[in-house]
């Protein structure tokens, strides 16, 4: 077995718990003694849970939306800010990558970030694969670029079988938040 060698996992699907699979991850990487950096490419200013419960973990654990809570959807390309703010999510990352002070980035919504055409794939892949080689990297999101799947070594699809959204139940403090 290799070992010390950083993975590139990948969680997707249409079913709830992308996000909070990767969080699980960082909570048990922390407790190894790993320090990750999550950056939110589609949150905003919307107050999550995680974010406080991630600074109870100190620097073990730390969390940067950098989006502006949802990414306008046209007929046509998407909305030059979205782009903007996605580029600035995006070099932020690979810069954390390179920077020696996080074992683990996590690239929340990435996923959703690449489908929507606001980052190419190519580039995506390019910087992914010029990462330090310790470095482990998980990107969330729903429709994963079949090339990201690719050069990935760890898949999961989550499988929507019910959601409770389905009998009106809106988002839920703690559950969703
Ligand atoms: P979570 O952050 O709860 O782990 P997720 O990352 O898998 O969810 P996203 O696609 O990021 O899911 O969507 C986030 C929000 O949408 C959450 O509030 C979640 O409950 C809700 N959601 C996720 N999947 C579904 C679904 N299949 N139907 C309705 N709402 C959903
Ligand atoms: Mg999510």
């Amino acid at each position: 077995m290799e070992s010390g060698r950083g993975l590139l996992m990948v969680f997707t699907g249409n079913g709830k718990g992308k996000t909070s699979a990767a969080m699980g991850v960082a909570l048990r990487a922390a407790g190894q003694g790993f320090k990750t950096l999550m950056i939110q490419f589609i949150k905003g200013s919307w107050h999550y849970g995680e974010l406080d419960s991630s600074r109870m973990l100190g620097d073990a654990f730390e969390i940067r939306p950098m989006g502006r809570g949802f990414v306008k959807v046209g007929a046509g390309k998407p909305d030059p800010e979205d782009i903007r703010l996605v580029e600035e999510a995006w070099k932020t990352a690979v810069e954390a990558m390179h920077s020696g002070k996080y074992d683990m980035v996590i690239l929340d919504e990435l996923n959703y970030a690449i489908h929507y055409g606001m980052l190419p794939i190519g580039r995506v892949i390019a910087d992914l694969a010029a990462r330090p080689e310790r470095v482990h990297v998980i990107s969330t999101g729903r429709n994963a670029h079949p090339d990201l799947i690719e050069a990935a070594d760890l898949v999961s699809e989550i499988k929507e079988i019910k959601h409770p959204f389905h009998q009106g139940v809106l988002a839920q403090r703690g559950i969703d938040y």
